[in-house]
């Protein structure tokens, strides 16, 4: 059996010591992975990794939208310093032609945490939402898929995606997605607008300890949906408080196939013909 996990941090902090390690022990287990940048350090740093592995390996090169202004952010089961980086389309066009590097991303809008900057919330919307037009030209001009993450934005984030379709459609692929909203929040409505415009969604650790999303998961077509852990958060039960890693994806897999009356066998083969045909990679 294998799997894609679509969304991995294994080129952070949290696992400086053991990295490698993380990654051959979740290959080992038939779980490939896109290790995802959020700034330029950890961008080319997941090309790094990506580079040592012949197979099941892959980068996704951008600047989050966090990443925007400098401050030290608090979550509920994550800190962290943010750069204050300013979005240079050169460096991240450079990164981009590295031959692993599958995707942008992750890019996207995050309104929940505006109040730790010492700028405006109107400052931060209107910068996030410029960066992340940059960045979606610059996937389309180079025909990369975009890993778009949305925080408390969907109303803002929506109509961009979707004027931004409208404007650049003939830099976009007719027949295949062309991105994915990582660690959907939304509902059924929602998800049939992403899809609408040529989007899919992907599902986390997150389905594994609440039901939010159980009532749209039953309901979702087999060709619109990928897993992820977004490691080192977000570890799925019954391993919650850990820290999470790339070959615990198929605990979210299984909750989808419990959930849709499916093996995980075949929410493995959907999930991964679904990652290969977003990301166009051999696994
Ligand atoms: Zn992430």
């Amino acid at each position: 059996m294998r799997l894609v996990d679509t969304h991995a941090h294994v080129n952070f902090n949290a696992f400086k010591d053991d990295g490698d390690e993380v990654i051959k022990r979740s290959l080992e287990v038939g779980v490939g992975m896109i290790l995802v940048g959020s700034e330029a350090r950890t961008s080319k740093r997941a090309i790094d990794y990506a580079n040592r592995y012949e197979h099941g390996v892959w980068a996704a090169v951008g600047l989050h939208p966090t990443h925007l202004f400098a401050a030290r952010v608090k979550g509920d089961d994550y800190s962290f310093v943010t750069r204050g980086e300013e979005f240079d389309s050169e460096v991240y066009g450079k990164l981009a032609d590295f031959s692993k590097v599958v995707a942008i991303g992750e890019v996207g809008l995050d309104y929940y945490h505006l109040d730790e900057f010492d700028v405006t919330p109107d400052e931060i919307k209107d910068k996030q939402k410029q960066v992340l037009s940059q960045q979606l030209i610059l996937a389309a001009k180079r025909e990369l898929p975009v890993i778009l993450h949305c925080r408390d934005a969907h109303n803002d984030l929506l109509p961009l995606l979707q004027d931004f379709r409208r404007q650049y459609r003939q830099l976009l692929p007719v027949s295949r997605p062309w991105g994915v909203v990582h660690c959907f929040s939304g509902n059924e409505s929602l998800a049939n607008e992403y899809f609408a415009i040529g989007l899919l969604i992907s599902f986390n650790g997150l389905i594994t300890f609440s039901h939010d999303w159980d009532y749209l998961i039953k309901k979702l077509p087999a060709d619109k949906f990928l897993v992820e852990t977004d490691c080192p958060y977000l570890t799925p039960a019954p391993f919650r408080g850990q820290r999470n890693e790339p070959g615990l994806v198929s605990l979210t897999a299984e909750r989808i196939g419990q959930l849709k009356g499916w093996s995980l066998e075949r929410i493995a083969d959907i999930t991964t013909d679904n990652a290969r045909n977003l990301f166009n990679i051999d696994w």
